[in-house]
């Protein structure tokens, strides 16, 4: 639904129309027009409403989701809360295997939401028997009539995004977007987004970008998997230690790898100079922007659309909470006072 001032049936009709929002501050140095496509404006504050809502109509269509049935998922949160937002509204159980890498604020958001929370360790490889894919895909065999969503390995991940991300972003932009930076986790947004948009345009570039300590840029060069790239790190819900098949590797033209603190100060440089309160990726989207504009990636007339999946309210605990900042030694090289504020 395109206007705010309309009565709407219920919360669902608000998925997807989000807006794209002109940065004016953050990317001053750099040439280029600069939009981002603010997903915090779903109605459970990221761009998985789009999936979760597409993926259940698509089971409902097919019959297989009757009212009383169990929808199944491993979420880092955002996904998950969609789901329990759509189940409620359309009468479903929803049941959620968590990473514990997962902020506490969205594990209290989930069960607020009526969701069953399964918390499993992060650091164990995505076969171990107490990974949140093989929770996940234990309960869907033991409960019956159950819905897996799979947002990992599910092609309906990629078309939610070719039939709404995509055609709102090229309508938006009267179909002048030149680039498209975006956050891979499952790769949905990215590869669907792409799709539809090169379609239009095959000479839009499409960025990827990609955590340090995640497979998925060696992998997109080399098209080996090299376990050596994995190892903790902070960002959530981008970056991966599989590879998705919902990512089309090849639509994607290049990756660009952040960091944990950089991408924390940015996502705080947006809050200020914007006024986005978005998350931890999109500070990480913004980073990488930033990252290429420093080696002149971008030219006068380019317009570029980066996409900020969520809203910042989802890491109060986290990039947005000085002491947690301060203990992942993130405030190290830079001016304390300015950035926590004058103490009283
Ligand atoms: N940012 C956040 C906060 C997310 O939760 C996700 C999903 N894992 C992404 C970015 C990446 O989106 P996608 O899964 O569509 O690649």
């Amino acid at each position: 639904m395109e206007h705010k001032n309309q009565v709407f049936d219920n919360v669902l009709d608000l998925v997807g129309n989000t807006p794209l929002i002109k940065l004016n501050k953050i990317t001053s140095q750099i040439n280029g027009d600069f939009y981002a496509k603010v997903e915090a404006f779903n109605p459970g504050h990221s761009s998985k409403d789009r999936i979760a809502l597409y993926i259940i109509e698509q089971a409902e269509k097919q019959g297989l989701l009757k009212p009383g049935d169990t929808i199944i998922e491993t979420t880092s949160g955002n996904t998950g809360f969609s789901i329990a937002m759509v189940s409620i509204i359309k009468g479903y159980d929803c049941i959620l295997a968590v990473s514990s890498k997962s902020s506490a604020d969205k594990i209290d958001m989930l069960k607020t939401m009526g969701a069953k929370v399964y918390v499993c360790p992060a650091n164990v490889s995505a076969d171990d028997p107490r990974s949140y894919y093989e929770v996940a895909k234990r309960l869907h065999e033991e409960i019956k009539g159950s819905v897996y969503i799979n947002q990992y390995f599910n092609q309906l991940n990629i078309d939610a995004h070719y039939l709404s991300t995509g055609p709102e972003i090229w309508k938006q932009t009267e179909g002048k977007i030149t680039h498209l930076v975006a956050c891979s986790g499952t790769g949905g947004t990215i590869s669907g987004t792409a799709k539809y948009l090169k379609e239009q345009n095959p000479n839009i570039k499409i960025v990827g970008v990609d955590a340090f300590g995640s497979v998925l840029k060696k992998f997109h060069e080399t098209k080996v998997f090299d376990e050596k790239e994995i190892y903790p790190y902070r960002i959530e819900g981008l970056g991966k230690n599989l590879i998705p098949t919902a990512t089309d590797f090849d639509i994607i033209d290049e990756f660009v790898k952040v960091t944990d603190e950089e991408s924390a100060h940015t996502a705080r440089q947006i809050a200020k100079s914007e006024g986005l309160f978005v998350g931890y990726t999109s500070g990480a989207a913004m980073q990488a922007i930033l990252q290429l504009g420093k080696v002149k990636k971008f030219s006068k007339n380019d317009v570029v659309v980066v996409i900020f999946p969520d809203h910042g309210s989802r890491y109060m605990s986290k990039i947005y909470s000085d002491k947690w900042m301060n203990e992942q030694g993130f405030f190290d090289s830079v001016n304390v006072e300015s950035v926590q504020g004058i103490q009283y």
